[in-house]
């Protein structure tokens, strides 16, 4: 674990290795596995290997890592095939807007007809 790792953050361990996860892709400083309680029938968590609370953590100087992380999820999603029928991208932050692990994470969504406006 690098020192922008936490060793009580549960993507950290998995980014680690030290628990195991149904890895999709990956690059350089992120990786995309399959959510455990999946909502869809593809359900993508991607993450940065840096221990980043969420999106409002983010600081200006952050922005080439913000980037990356968008175009990581359109390589996940081209990856799983599911380019072309659509997909979903969302990011919870905090609590009351769903938020329950405080690693950021993005949900890359498809299989089915999504919702709008989402719950
Ligand atoms: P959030 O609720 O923070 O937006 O999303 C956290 C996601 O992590 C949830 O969809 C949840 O199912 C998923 N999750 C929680 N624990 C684990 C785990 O140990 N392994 C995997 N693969 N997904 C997890
Ligand atoms: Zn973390």
């Amino acid at each position: 674990m690098t020192t922008d790792q936490r060793d009580d953050c549960l993507f950290c361990r998995i980014y680690a290795g030290e628990i195991p996860a149904d890895k999709v892709a990956e690059g350089e400083d992120w990786m995309a596995f399959r959510d455990i309680d999946p909502q869809a029938p593809v359900h993508v968590l991607i993450i940065p290997r840096r221990h980043v609370e969420s999106v409002a953590a983010f600081e200006p100087e952050d922005a080439e890592l913000a980037g990356r992380l968008l175009l990581a999820a359109a390589e996940t999603a081209r990856r799983l095939g599911v380019e072309e029928d659509g997909y979903r991208l969302v990011t919870n932050r905090g609590e009351k807007a769903g938020q329950s692990v405080f690693h950021l994470h993005l949900h890359l969504l498809a299989g089915r007809r999504m919702n709008w406006p989402p719950g």
